[in-house]
């Protein structure tokens, strides 16, 4: 570098002092009237180092802002932006800049005189509404890619552009970043800060020196951060779509304006250095970066970090009025912090891994094996290895067990593997990803063993229980050990004794690699186990590889219908799920606030044994005499109320709901069908034509056939009625009934969920399903009642839902929880009902009340009452009701908690008078919880209700979890 040059526009290091121009908000009103000749009110905003206002009228548009530039730069710098501004905006359409607008002689630029020492130059520039991210405590992935993708728009845009303007010595340019902590370092007063700040610095320009000449040069914004990249909102949703704020734009590396914007995701609300990753990755979409530029990244950001501190220090020091200033400084901390909190290595490795940058490492030779064990175990502990079953991830030491089972089996040495994500670290509960993946391997020894030098080399460190050696270009640590080496050894040496029965702990890492910790994140892994090595091979054993999961979204869109739409964008792979937690491949618990199908809890022991056992006893079909159907059938039938008695089984809620419109039909000797709106009941022919949901069919209502008739949908809390008005949706649906009787259509069935499932768990208006039952009955209809969702213990006080409404229903189906997410559904109506079955000939399902089916069915009944599942829903239910309810005190967003037990819906929406549903937001809530370890998901109409309704084993502890969990997200953003 060579700060002493000449430069056409500023330069820093001669001048390091930087004070904001002192001009009033009533001088500004005047520089607008007289030169841009508009009557506005001047408001003062923040700005480090010019001074800027917005120039609002007196019908409140805002004219544009008003910048009068610092005096220290002069007017060709101050051209230069002014043009990149507009080149940007032309190059750009996609994007809004705040270009300049012409003052009263049609220049972009005013000079003014008498306002500061020398010209000030003043311009008005065009004002962007929407904001900027600053405001926002977190950003989400898609905030953040958009604040790459306008980064690298305009670097694109100023690829080519060159002025005389370009040629200053900006404190903000890296390529000064060292020299800029030199200077200012003195300002910062904490020593301890003070020392880190250098120290990073210091490694930071360590990395970069090498590269420079390698990194190409352009002209670069310099300042594109959240502070300076406005968005367009969309309901909770923003896009960023501006850019503000021109003044440090200068020639300097282009990687810097990347390194720039990316370090300001640091500043927000639950970022780690991997937050910084879908910037990264939106802005080499656009514009590709090299692999030194790759490699200068993380080094670059970490050098802006500091370079913000100690300029925030200068800066509060030379302008302690300065609001902005000493606000800012808590926020660039933390970004130091983040940025500093990973070694830079890793970083790098990390980012290089993320943009297909990673390098295979170089086959490693051993000249004497590590250890020469024969009957060699490999521990499976991913999240699908067997070992896990029944819970077992949840053991304490479990690691240890499986080796000990090892050595009794003959394992004469049990190892793991390296990188692979040990589900049994998970905890159950955590919003922060766990560390799970190992940065080396574990070797347990059958008998006390002897460990060798691989190669000649040297100890270059020891402990009382640990051992470094050093030969080759690698490093082995191996801990847990006795070593009595020292000094030089020669490949084949005892470098250490590892007990019999006793974990030895052996890290591989090229010399010069940071440390590893022992175990890292699923985030940081690609980073640590870069520049790791497998220490199988020191035991000459052949690595294990890792399950390719990266391409299977693609392989499930390549082959599944994509019509069958899976949840979330990126979706972790779930391949194990345990009571009400859902666990994925690297190795992270999810808390499942979702599956009402598993009302057991995911892979219940007895469901999957009586699974087996069955299977391996008999499966045939409902023709043959056997006792499970039986007994199935009487059991289901007790649960009901007279006259309900008669028993069919089939797989599924579509299947169970059609059958039962079909049972109506075949009774009655009608076709019509009187079914609410906003319900789902299948995907069948006959269930799809009932469902009106439009979340699940957007087109519902307008293809109805014309044997469906639809009444209001029920809904008391946004529907035509609200409140107690509600009540009138009985009377009215009677009213459509009667007319239909009376128009000669007379509907064979009345179709309802008993408590309104697919509206978020909302109880019908009292009386209702009453009302509604004697209408369709006195035209000689039948009353069905769809049970797929809220039957079978989950309301907590009522088996079935029509219970809450005091009614019994002519016919009900049955599915989800039946078989806890075995397929079975069934459909109960009365003997009389089912007998007029036979006028369509004969019923029969080929799997439904299979021996299988039927065995699960009366597994999850016995579990149910065994478990007291009803009354856990009642008592977490009840809790987690209360819970949500005072967060509703708290958060305006929730519009209202429905549904009773454990189901139920938290209504989001964005006004508490229109309700007007916040449906971007829900979704956005939704993927934030997923970031926070809670899998829960939209619902209703508008998909504006978090969909409460975990496996009926739910505990307090989960609860509360999904409470706090929701209620960060609702404090922080999403
Ligand atoms: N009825 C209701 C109320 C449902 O919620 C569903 C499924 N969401 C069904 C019927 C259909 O059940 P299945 O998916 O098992 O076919």
């Amino acid at each position: 570098m060579t700060p002493d040059r000449r430069t056409v526009g500023f330069n820093f290091l001669a001048e390091p002092e930087l004070p904001a121009p002192q001009v009033s908000e009533k001088q500004a009103e005047q520089i607008l009237l007289e030169h841009y000749g508009i009557q506005v009110h001047a408001k003062s905003l923040g700005s480090q180092q010019d001074r800027n206002f917005t120039a609002t009228a007196a019908d409140h548009t805002v004219a544009g802002v008003l910048k009068i530039a610092n005096p220290a730069f002069n007017a060709t710098e101050l051209d230069a932006q002014d043009l990149a501004a507009e080149l940007i905006a032309a190059a750009e359409p996609g994007l809004r800049v705040a270009v300049p607008l012409p003052n009263l002689a049609g220049e972009k630029c005013t000079a003014i005189t008498g306002l500061v020492q020398g010209p000030a130059y003043v311009r008005l520039l065009r004002y962007l509404p929407g904001g900027t991210l600053i405001q926002s405590d977190y950003l989400s992935p898609t905030a953040a890619a958009g604040l790459g993708e306008v980064a690298g728009k305009v670097s694109r845009a100023l690829a080519g552009f060159t002025h005389p303007g370009l040629d200053r010595i900006l404190q903000w340019d890296l390529r000064y970043g060292a020299d800029v902590v030199t200077q200012l370092i003195s300002h910062v007063l904490d020593p301890v800060r003070r020392a880190a700040i250098e120290t990073a610095a210091d490694q930071a320009w360590s990395r970069i020196a090498p590269l420079a000449d390698d990194l190409p040069r352009q002209a670069v914004h310099l300042d594109l951060t959240d502070a300076n990249v406005v968005v367009s909102q969309d309901h909770g949703r923003v896009h960023a779509d501006g850019v503000i704020d021109f003044g440090d734009l200068t020639d300097t590396w282009a990687v810097a304006e990347l390194a720039i914007t990316a370090s300001c995701v640091l500043g927000h609300a639950g970022s780690d250095p991997a937050s910084v990753l879908p910037v990264i990755r939106a802005f080499n979409d656009i514009r590709p970066l090299s692999a030194a530029e790759a490699e200068a990244l993380w080094p670059l950001l970490v050098l802006r970090t500091a370079v913000l501190i100690v300029s925030g220090a200068q800066q509060a020091a030379l302008d302690p009025d300065n609001d902005y200033v000493t606000e800012q400084s808590d926020g660039e901390w933390r970004m130091f912090e983040q940025a500093t909190s990973v070694p830079i290595d890793v970083m790098t490795a990390v980012v290089r891994a993320d943009l297909g940058l990673g390098e295979s490492p170089d086959a490693i030779e051993v000249t004497k094996p590590l250890g020469g064990a024969t009957s060699v175990v490999t521990l499976d502990l991913s999240t699908t290895s067997d070992a896990y079953d029944d819970g077992r991830w949840l053991t304490t030491d479990l690691e240890d067990e499986l080796a000990r089972t090892a050595v009794q089996d003959g394992a004469g040495l049990v190892v793991t593997v390296h990188g692979q994500p040990r589900l049994n670290r998970a905890p159950k509960l955590g919003q922060d990803s766990p560390a799970v993946v190992p940065t080396g391997i574990d070797i347990w020894p059958a008998t006390g063993t002897e460990l060798f030098a691989p190669w000649d080399g040297e100890v270059v460190n020891t402990s009382t229980d640990a051992v470094t050696f050093r030969g080759r270009g690698y490093d082995v640590t191996l801990s847990g050990v006795h070593s009595p080496a020292s000094g030089s050894v020669r490949a084949g040496d005892m470098l250490a004794k590892a007990p019999a029965g006793q974990w030895v702990r052996a890290s591989l890492r090229p010399v010069g690699a940071p440390e590893p910790p022992a175990f890292t994140t699923a985030e940081l892994a690609p980073g640590w186990l870069a520049l790791t090595r497998d220490p199988r091979t020191l035991l000459g054993l052949p690595p294990v590889d890792a399950p390719n999961s990266a391409d299977l979204l693609s392989r499930r869109d390549a082959s599944f219908a994509q019509v069958q739409e899976h949840y979330y964008q990126l979706p972790p792979q779930i391949e194990r799920g345990w009571r009400n937690y859902l666990l994925s491949t690297s190795g992270r618990c999810y808390l499942d606030m979702v599956n009402n199908v598993t009302v057991l809890g995911h892979a219940h022991p007895r469901v999957a044994d009586t699974a087996a056992r069955q299977l391996r006893k008999l499966n045939t079909n409902s023709r043959f005499n056997y006792e499970a159907v039986v007994e199935f059938s009487e059991r289901l039938a007790a649960t009901l109320p007279d006259p309900l008695d008669t028993v069919f089984l089939v797989n599924s809620g579509s299947e169970a709901s059609d059958l039962a419109i079909r049972l109506a039909t075949a009774a009655t000797g009608r076709r019509d069908v009187v079914a609410v709106r906003e319900a789902y009941h299948g995907w069948t022919y006959g269930t799809d034509a009932v469902s009106t949901s439009i979340a699940d069919n957007p087109n519902a209502l307008a293809t109805r056939p014309d044997w469906v008739h639809t009444v209001e949908s029920p809904n008391s809390f946004r529907g035509k009625y609200r409140g107690v008005d509600a009540l009138r949706y009985g009377a009215e649906a009677v009213r459509q009934i009667e007319k239909l009787i009376a128009d000669g259509r007379a509907p064979a069935a009345f179709i309802c969920e008993s408590v309104y499932g697919n509206a978020g768990g909302m109880a019908l208006p009292d009386g209702y399903l009453q009302q509604v039952y004697a209408a369709v009955r006195a035209g000689g209809g039948l009353a069905v009642s769809d049970e797929v969702q809220v039957g079978y213990g989950r309301l907590g006080e009522w088996f079935w839902g029509f219970q809450q409404q005091d009614a019994v229903p002519d016919i009900v189906s049955i599915a989800k929880s039946t078989g806890n997410g075995y397929p079975l559904g069934a459909v109960i109506t009365s003997r009389e009902v089912a007998d007029r079955f036979s006028s369509q000939g004969y019923f029969f399902s080929s799997t439904g009340g299979s021996p299988l089916s039927c065995a699960i069915g009366l597994t999850v009944l016995d579990v149910l009452a065994q478990e007291g599942l009803q009354q856990n829903a009642s008592r977490v239910g009840g809790h987690l009701k209360s819970r949500l309810e005072a967060l509703q005190q708290r958060h305006p967003i929730i519009g209202t908690v429905h549904g009773i037990g454990l189901y139920l819906g938290v209504e989001m929406v964005r006004d508490a008078e229109t309700l007007e549903p916040a449906t971007e937001e829900t979704a956005a809530i939704c993927d934030r919880m997923l970031e926070l370890g809670v899998i829960i998901q939209p619902t209703g109409d508008h998909l504006n209700i978090l969909k409460t309704k975990p496996p009926l084993c739910i505990d307090i502890e989960g609860a509360d979890f999904y409470v706090d969990t929701l209620d960060r997200v609702l404090t922080e953003g999403f």
